[in-house]
C-alpha cells in the first residue's frame, strides 16, 4: 500500500472490524451457539457431538463471551485509533521524537485499560489483555517465570562477557540482495516449501500471514551487510508458516483449524530459527550450499567459525536483532512497562526514562535515543499490549518441545547434518499443529512434554550451548 493511503485504510479497517464484530455478536449466532452449549455454564447441550466438536464449541463460547463484552463502537474506535497511530509512530520513530508519539500512546493506553475493564479480570487488569494472546495464562504465572529468568540470564551473560569475544567480521561483508533472496528460497524449499501455496517477499518488518493453509505468505528483511539477519528472519517466519500449513484443513472455519495462541505460534518459529537454524548440524549440510550461492568471499569460513559467529552474544539495543541470551531480557523490559502502564503505576510520559534505566539494569546498556529505545517496536502503536510476553513463552515452549522431540529422535543431529528436515516437521505436525485450538497452550505443552510450563529446559539449553561456544564450564549440568 502506498504510504499516503493510511487515512483511507484506517476508515476501511474501522468499518470492516465493526461489521465483523456485529456478525460475531449477532442474535443469529448466539442462537446457533446456544443450541450446542449453554452460554452461562459452558455445559455441552448436544451430547452426540464428537470430542473435537465439543472442543470447538467451548472455544466458540469463550470467543463469543469476549466479543460480547466489547461494544461495537469500542472496536471501531480502537481500529481507527490504531491505524492512525501506526503512521504517527512511524514518523516519530524515524525522527526519534517520542514527544510527537506521546499523545497517541496516551490514547492507546487509555483504550487498553478500558478494554481490560470491559473484558473483566480476577486479579490484575493485565490478565484480560494477556488472555487475548495466550488464553488461560495469568499475569501472576508469567511474572513468576519471567522474573525467575532474569538472574540466570544475567549471570550467563556476565560469564560470557568475561570471555574473549567472537570476531564476526566475515559476516558483515556485502552481498547483493538477489543472491540473499535466492539462497533463502533454496533453504525454504529444503524445509518443505513447494511454492504452490507459499510466497516469500520483502518488507521492513517481516511477518507471516496465512489466509488459508493453501495460501501462505511470508516476508523477510534484506540488509546488504548482514546476511545472517536475513537467514534467521526467513527461518523464523517459515516456522510460523509451517504451523499454519499443518492445521487440519478439513476443519477450516472452526477453532480446530486455528492456531492455539501466540506463544505456541512463536514456539514454532523459534524452533526452526534457533533450535534448528542456529545448530551446528544444520550448517553442516547448508554451509557448503551457502558458500556456493554466496561465492568466493565466503570461501575461507569454516563450519566451526560460522557456527560461533552466528551465535555470538552481545548486548544490543534492538530486540529483533538480539541473541538468544539477551533476547528475553528485552521482552521482560517491555512486559514490566506494559504491566505498569495498564495498572496505572507508570504514566506514558515516563516511558523513555523507565525504558532506559531498566535497559541498563537488564542488558547493561543505555540507548542513546528513543529510536533505539522505546520507539523501536510497532506493537503499542498497533494497540498490542499483553503480546510481548508471548515471545518469551515461545522460547520456553520451544525448548520444552525440543527436549521431547530430541528424546524421540536421539539421532536428530546426524539426520539434520545429512540434510533431512521432513522428520522434524512430521513430529511438529503430529504433536503440535494438528490439534488446532483443541487445548490451551499450557495444556498442550503438558500433554506433549509431560511437564508444566517451565524455564528449565530453556536455561539448560542456553547453559550447555554457550558454555561450549565460549569454552566455559557449565553451571547447571543436569
Ligand atoms: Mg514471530
Amino acid at each position: 500500500m502506498p504510504r499516503g493511503a493510511h487515512a483511507i485504510r484506517a476508515e476501511q479497517l474501522s468499518l470492516m472490524s465493526g461489521l465483523e464484530h456485529k456478525k460475531k455478536t449477532s442474535k443469529a449466532f448466539e442462537k446457533a451457539l446456544s443450541a450446542l452449549i449453554d452460554l452461562e455454564s459452558g455445559n455441552i447441550l448436544l451430547e452426540e457431538l464428537s470430542e473435537e466438536q465439543k472442543a470447538a464449541a467451548r472455544v466458540w463460547r469463550r470467543d463469543y463471551l469476549k466479543d460480547t463484552a466489547l461494544p461495537t463502537s469500542f472496536i471501531q474506535k480502537m481500529s481507527k485509533l490504531t491505524s492512525q497511530a501506526l503512521e504517527v509512530w512511524r514518523t516519530a520513530r524515524e525522527k526519534s521524537d517520542f514527544k510527537s508519539f506521546l499523545p497517541t500512546l496516551e490514547k492507546v493506553v487509555a483504550m487498553k485499560r478500558k478494554q481490560a475493564d470491559y473484558l473483566g479480570f480476577d486479579d490484575h487488569p493485565y490478565d484480560a489483555l494477556l488472555d487475548e494472546y495466550e488464553p488461560g495464562m495469568t499475569t501472576q504465572e508469567v511474572s513468576e517465570v519471567l522474573h525467575g529468568l532474569v538472574p540466570k540470564l544475567r549471570a550467563l551473560l556476565e560469564r560470557i562477557l568475561c570471555q574473549p569475544q567472537i570476531n564476526t567480521e566475515p559476516l558483515s561483508q556485502e552481498f547483493d540482495e538477489e543472491r540473499q533472496l535466492a539462497f533463502s528460497k533454496e533453504m525454504l524449499s529444503g524445509l518443505g516449501f513447494s511454492w504452490e501455496h507459499e510466497r516469500l517477499d520483502l518488507s521492513t518488518h517481516p511477518f507471516s500471514e496465512t489466509v488459508h493453509p493453501t495460501d501462505r505468505r511470508i516476508t523477510t528483511r534484506l540488509e546488504k551487510s548482514d546476511f545472517v539477519s536475513n537467514l534467521r528472519t526467513t527461518l523464523h517466519e517459515a516456522g510460523h508458516s509451517l504451523y499454519d500449513q499443518g492445521l487440519p484443513i478439513e476443519h477450516f472455519g472452526t477453532p480446530l483449524a486455528e492456531p492455539i495462541s501466540l506463544g505456541i505460534h512463536e514456539s514454532q518459529s523459534r524452533f526452526w530459527e534457533t533450535r534448528i537454524g542456529l545448530s551446528p548440524s544444520f550448517w553442516k549440510h547448508w554451509l557448503p550450499k551457502l558458500k556456493n550461492a554466496y561465492g568466493p568471499k565466503t570461501e575461507s569460513i569454516t563450519e566451526d567459525a560460522f557456527y560461533r559467529m552466528i551465535n555470538r552474544v552481545e548486548p544490543s539495543f534492538i530486540r529483533v536483532e538480539s541473541d538468544e541470551v539477551t533476547y528475553n531480557l528485552h521482552v521482560i523490559l517491555r512486559f514490566e512497562i506494559e504491566k505498569a502502564l495498564i495498572e496505572g503505576s507508570l504514566k506514558p510520559s515516563e516511558v523513555p526514562e523507565f525504558w532506559n534505566s531498566k535497559m541498563q539494569q537488564l542488558v547493561g546498556i543505555t540507548p542513546p535515543n528513543d529510536r533505539l529505545g522505546c520507539l523501536q517496536d510497532i506493537h503499542w502503536a498497533f494497540g498490542l499490549m499483553g503480546y510481548f510476553p508471548t515471545y518469551t513463552l515461545g522460547n520456553l515452549f520451544a525448548a520444552q518441545f525440543f527436549e521431547t522431540f530430541a528424546s524421540a529422535h536421539p539421532n536428530w543431529e546426524e539426520r539434520v547434518a545429512s540434510g533431512e528436515l521432513a522428520f522434524i516437521l512430521e513430529w511438529l505436525r503430529e504433536n503440535v499443529h494438528r490439534h488446532g485450538r483443541r487445548y490451551l497452550g499450557k495444556e498442550l505443552v503438558e500433554k506433549v512434554t509431560g511437564q508444566k510450563l517451565s524455564p528449565e529446559p530453556f536455561l539448560r539449553y542456553l547453559d550447555d550451548k554457550y558454555s561450549k561456544i565460549y569454552a566455559m564450564e557449565g553451571i547447571a549440568p543436569k
